[in-house]
């Protein structure tokens, strides 16, 4: 375990009341910071009080976006400790990331210890209101002052963290999503399974137009054929179609996600047949038109896993599971949120006890 010099805020701040919380808006404490340089490697981790940070202007990350970030959770168990889901997937998945975008990776247990050490500071701002956690986002920026397109020699990791309210604090409503048919988010041979920036700035305009029309999310078609499904909004997706799960294969323009993947293991582990493949939305279409399409959810680290009650496309339009949320989709949510809250068991060992 590293060990990091924490240099202690003058005033601490009050906490929110977690039942209005509205996501990522409040920002903790402390914030977890580390250098790198090509002489000295990463180097000089340590825990400072959260506060903005100076920049030259002509800083890489303003102009070409070279930069990466994870997003994670630590959740309060009921001996009212705190534990961490999977974290060492996001410190893995993020040099993965470091990878495609020339930046040079982390030590995997420097990187995890920075993160933990950081909650560990900010464990009383972990809420235990049900359903609410401290949502923690990891990130790398390219520092150097210079105009040239090239990768950068410095970089600054940074982790802050806010707390987040319950995300089905209503109930769980399934929501609608959109097709889109013009803008696409990734493509292969680009950066689509890699968390950076630029991904997500690409997005923003599908994102509002479907907003505008009433709609929650965009159901994100692939990048070359424009027909096969990839992501909805920044959530993976799965189908139950005729007793079958379906997701659509990790193709490189589709984030490998880690609530995805722990998905896809139970749902393996109860026995479900579970297809990673390609999927068309016309092959969606025509299976909801036959009454074949049982279920349709979304899964992420925000909303674990987030039911479809329906789905537009250009003039089509279809209602999934009478527009309530199925009973495979209840179970994973139930199981999923119960292992991350230490509510039920975890024989995967997926929950990392700070
Ligand atoms: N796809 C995109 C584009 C995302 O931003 C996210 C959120 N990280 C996901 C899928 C889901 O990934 P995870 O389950 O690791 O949160």
């Amino acid at each position: 375990m590293h060990e990091f010099p924490i240099t202690r805020a003058a005033q601490l701040k009050p906490k929110p009341d977690p039942k209005t919380l509205s996501f990522g808006k409040v920002f903790t404490d402390y914030m977890f910071l580390m250098n790198y340089n090509p002489d000295q490697g990463w180097h000089d981790g340590r825990i400072v009080p959260y506060a903005p940070i100076a920049l030259e202007p002509s800083a890489m990350v303003f102009h070409y976006a070279q930069e990466v970030f994870e997003g994670m959770k630590a959740y309060r168990n009921p001996e009212g400790g705190v534990q961490l889901f999977r974290p060492m997937d996001n410190v893995r998945r993020m040099n993965d990331s470091c990878e495609r975008l020339c930046i040079p990776t982390l030590p995997e247990d420097l990187a995890l210890d920075g993160i933990k050490a950081l909650v560990k500071t900010e464990a009383d701002w972990v809420p235990s209101e049900p359903g609410t956690s401290l949502y923690i986002r990891p990130f790398i920026i390219a520092t150097d002052a210079s105009l040239g397109v090239h990768a950068s020699h410095t970089y600054l990791f940074c982790v802050i963290c806010c707390p987040v309210g319950a995300y089905y604090a209503e109930g769980i409503n399934p929501v609608r999503i959109y097709v889109e048919n013009e803008d696409v988010r990734a493509v292969r041979g680009g950066t689509g399974y890699t968390k950076c920036g630029g991904n997500y700035a690409a997005s923003i305009r599908a994102g509002e137009r479907a907003e505008g029309q009433g709609y929650a999310q965009v159901l994100w078609l692939d990048g070359v054929h424009r027909k096969y499904i990839e992501e909805v909004g920044s959530m993976n997706v799965m189908f139950k179609v005729n007793g079958e799960i379906i997701t659509p294969e990790l193709t490189g323009s589709v984030l490998p996600g880690i609530t995805r993947r722990s998905c896809l293991e139970l749902l393996r582990d109860w026995g479900y047949p579970v297809q990673e493949r390609l999927i068309t939305a016309q092959e969606l279409f025509d299976a909801a038109a036959e009454g074949k399409l049982e279920e349709a959810w979304g899964t992420g680290t925000a909303a674990v896993v987030s039911p479809i009650g329906e789905m537009g496309w250009e003039d089509k339009h279809t209602v999934v599971n009478g527009g309530k949320i199925g009973d495979v989709t209840q179970k994973l949510y139930d199981t999923l949120t119960g292992i991350q809250w230490g509510t039920v068991p975890d024989p995967h060992g997926w929950v990392v006890k700070l």
